[in-house]
């Protein structure tokens, strides 16, 4: 991962930071996320290579582009949205490292204009389809009631989840989200298919919290580390862009989750590799 100098070349895959915690409604820290998992990711304990043999060290185009400024005045959410539209203009792929999950609504924003028909894989203990939390809209567990009631996807495919309310049931059921609770299983993955587009959100508490207990919600029963890899491996679509959102370095033990955020990110970096060069 290089840091960019000049303008980003076509096909190039980027990661961005948005350390923006501000709509957790539990807890903040995921503001420090993205950093956290830079170092992880360029840990001596580990190496640049993707488990299916692409050497990270040697991809050309893979940037770095930092970490969004909030201190510019402008209004936040609508600042993400050019931030990550500036991106997708220049022809580049692009990962956002979170911040608090509430991110996902501003960056898909973007990528609606971009993409038409876009399908999103959505990964988390939670459905995230509040109408609103404690009066706000935009809290971290209402991202995916906006993008589906603004139709910004076609598809919103979720799972990992085992908090589902009666609310969200509904929600679930009017918007049309297809939802894969924990409770039935995890054979999902061998049915699914996506045509066109595929935007993966991977809120980290999908996972067990004993995987990743860096995470501000704890929901136990959750799935392993080596099924989210699965998924980023064997997912029948093409992955066009993700986020990781939800790490909180204030509840990790060392850095266990980072480690797991930044071997995701690997994962995933290979994959768009795969998938669009
Ligand atoms: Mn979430
Ligand atoms: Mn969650």
């Amino acid at each position: 991962m290089k840091p960019v100098k000049k303008n980003i070349q076509d096909g190039s895959i980027c990661i961005l930071g948005i350390g923006f915690d501000q709509n957790s409604s539990f807890q903040k820290g995921a503001s420090l996320a993205p950093d956290r998992i830079r170092e992880s990711y360029f840990s001596e304990s580990s190496n640049l290579w993707s488990e299916k043999g692409l050497d990270l060290g040697s991809v050309k185009h893979l940037y770095d582009l930092g970490n969004i400024d909030f201190k510019t005045g402008m209004e936040d959410f609508n600042h993400i949205t050019n931030s990550v539209k500036a991106v997708l203009d220049q022809g580049s792929h692009l990962i956002c490292l979170g911040g608090d999950h509430s991110i996902t609504f501003p960056v898909i924003k973007a990528y609606a204009q971009k993409y038409d028909c876009l399908n999103i894989l959505h990964l988390d203990a939670h459905p995230d389809l509040y109408d609103s939390l404690e009066g706000n809209i935009y809290s971290h567990a209402c991202p995916f009631a906006r993008i589906m009631e603004k139709k910004l996807a076609k598809r919103l495919v979720q799972a990992g989840i085992r908090t589902m309310t009666g609310h969200q049931r509904e929600q679930a059921q009017k918007f049309d989200v297809e939802v894969n609770e924990m409770k039935d299983g995890i054979n999902w993955l061998d049915s699914l298919e996506f045509e066109g587009p595929v935007y993966l959100s991977l809120d980290l508490d999908c996972l067990d919290p004993a995987f990743a207990p860096g995470v501000s919600h704890h929901e136990p029963g959750g799935i392993t580390t080596r099924q989210v890899i699965d998924i980023i491996h064997r997912l029948k679509g093409k992955i066009i862009g993700a986020d990781i959102v939800e790490y909180n370095p204030d509840r990790d033990l060392g850095s266990m989750t980072s480690m797991v955020a930044a071997k995701l990110l690997k994962e995933i970096i290979a994959r768009i590799h795969e998938d669009t060069i």
